[in-house]
């Protein structure tokens, strides 16, 4: 997840720009930046931090113009930096692009472009797409030349291209990622979400997926990615700014519980084979070698993370059939935790920043434990002491309730429990299909869940008076059980527990 925003028209492009960002901050804030067309040269500045910490670069080097293009990211593919900050541009830097989204076959594209002579500056997926265009953009030009990059791209996108032969356009993508056009007199606005634009205008356009819009001063087309003309109309947006910065949702706890679909799908993208016989964990760190020398796994967490570990170890048990403890981390640092070299710890942190999770992954690590992290946030420090590191894409999480944070982390260790257990030969190709699939089927379940919303609240107006709450779950059921009256606990302050069903008879 990030934000993007792109501007066209006779205004000050930077200016938008950055109040854009600002109010897409919710999206993504490990870096910044942005590029306008000055003259005959694109200027780019970029830098590691938030929005404030670009805007005062641009304060002490400024740069002018009434085309630009901005992004603040959310990395997932390289860590947060300045080399790997947005907009990215091609070879001979006569483009440039912001992006959101992965893109699932970058290696692979990766490697063409660089046997063609591409010369690559930063270790993001969204690169590829810059010297894609530039590839294809010599022969064909602009407008054409997106379009057959585009058609070589597998995986999620929003983005946004200039380019400096081509002053007077931008060119927005989108698929999998939100992204939407904004229409004003002689002006256009590119924006992931609302709230970047709905102070210069209300009149939007909702790009949907496989389509493109080319905008100009004067006249925009739309098509898809075969280059077919599309009827495009805008729609007024009439709520209010504070709500449109939540998007529309009351809180953003419920906006994160209904961003778990997108969040899950990111999340599993670009690492299950195409023929769907086994799961990639690039980051993941350990040689064949090293797993078969495990002999026990301990997980270790605080708090909605622990309980997801809690379901880790059930999960683990069942596909690799190593013995899995799970520990608060708290508790796990201030005893002598019996770990060794052959034992793997998982570490799982939304944030990566959770200091007893950091203090029991060191104290593993300084007894020779391997271990590997499981964080949303790259870079952090959680995953700076990792041997080796699965990513969660949930996207940043507001609310302080996690939500989708705890929902990909279970899909996380779903992946690893298969990763492991094929390393291990525990598994054939078709036994790891057939829950590839299950798996692939989970957000369009969890979509049709959040669709039956008027339910969920019919019950909420049923039992919201009572006074003490009682989960009950068995299985992987027990561990969400538990997860359930924590949430309850920390919105409503109402007493809940969690319970093993089969408990209640003794
Ligand atoms: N995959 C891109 C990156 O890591 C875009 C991430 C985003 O959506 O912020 O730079």
């Amino acid at each position: 997840m990030c934000g993007i925003v792109g501007y066209l028209g006779k205004g000050d492009a930077i200016r938008i720009i950055l109040d854009g960002l600002r109010r897409l901050e919710y999206r993504g804030y490990d870096s910044a930046g942005a590029a306008v067309l000055q003259g005959n040269k694109l200027q780019i500045r970029r830098c590691c931090g938030k929005v404030d910490d670009l805007a005062r670069k641009l304060e002490e080097n400024p740069v002018s113009g009434n085309v630009g293009i901005g992004h603040t990211r959310w990395a997932t593919h390289g860590k947060p930096s300045e080399e790997n900050a947005h907009p990215h541009t091609d070879c001979g830097k006569s483009l440039v692009i912001v992006h959101n989204g992965i893109i699932e076959n970058y290696m692979s594209l990766k490697r063409e472009l660089l046997r063609e002579g591409h010369i690559f500056r930063s270790e993001t997926d969204t690169e590829v797409v810059a010297h894609l265009i530039e590839k294809y953009m010599k022969d064909d030009g602009f407008e054409e030349g997106v379009l057959r990059a585009l058609r070589r791209v597998k995986g999620s996108y929003a983005l946004c291209v200039i380019s400096k032969s081509y002053p007077g356009k931008i060119i927005a993508a989108r698929c999998d990622s939100p992204l939407i056009i904004g229409i004003a007199d002689g002006e256009k606005f590119v924006a992931s979400d609302v709230p970047a634009i709905i102070r210069e205008t209300r009149d939007v356009i909702y790009l949907d997926d496989g389509e493109v819009g080319v905008l100009g001063e004067e006249s925009d087309r739309f098509i898809n990615l075969d280059g077919k003309k599309l009827h495009k109309l805008p729609v007024r947006i009439t709520w209010n700014i504070a709500d449109a910065e939540k998007g529309n949702y009351p809180h953003f706890m419920l906006k994160e519980i209904h961003e778990q679909p997108r969040a899950v799908e990111d999340t599993i993208l670009g690492r299950v084979a195409p023929d769907m016989t086994a799961i990639h964990l690039e980051e993941f760190g350990m040689r064949k070698r090293d797993i078969k020398s495990i002999r026990r796994i301990v997980m270790t967490a605080c708090g909605t993370s622990w309980h997801a570990a809690l379901i880790g170890k059930y999960l683990f048990e069942e596909h690799i059939r190593i013995p899995v403890e799970v520990d608060y981390a708290a508790e796990f640092r201030y005893r002598e935790p019996l770990v060794d070299k052959n034992t793997l710890v998982i570490v799982i942190s939304q944030s990566g920043e959770t200091a007893d999770t950091i203090a029991a992954a060191k104290e593993a690590h300084s007894k020779g434990a391997r271990i590997i992290s499981i964080c949303n946030v790259v870079g952090s420090s959680i995953t700076r002491l990792s041997d080796g590191i699965v990513y969660t894409r949930a996207g940043p999480e507001i609310g302080v309730a996690s939500t989708k944070a705890f929902t990909t982390q279970l899909v996380v260790l779903y992946m690893m429990s298969l990763f492991i257990a094929d390393k291990l030969g525990k598994f054939s190709g078709e036994d790891v299909k057939k829950k590839i699939v299950e798996l692939r089927k989970i957000p369009q379940k969890m979509e049709l869940l959040l669709r039956r919303d008027d339910r969920i609240k019919e019950i909420a107006d049923r039992f919201y008076k009572s006074t003490n709450f009682l989960y009950l779950g068995r299985g992987e059921g027990f561990p969400i059980a538990l997860e359930g009256a924590l949430k309850l606990k920390e919105v409503s302050y109402i007493h809940a527990e969690g319970y093993p069903a089969a408990e209640m008879k003794h």
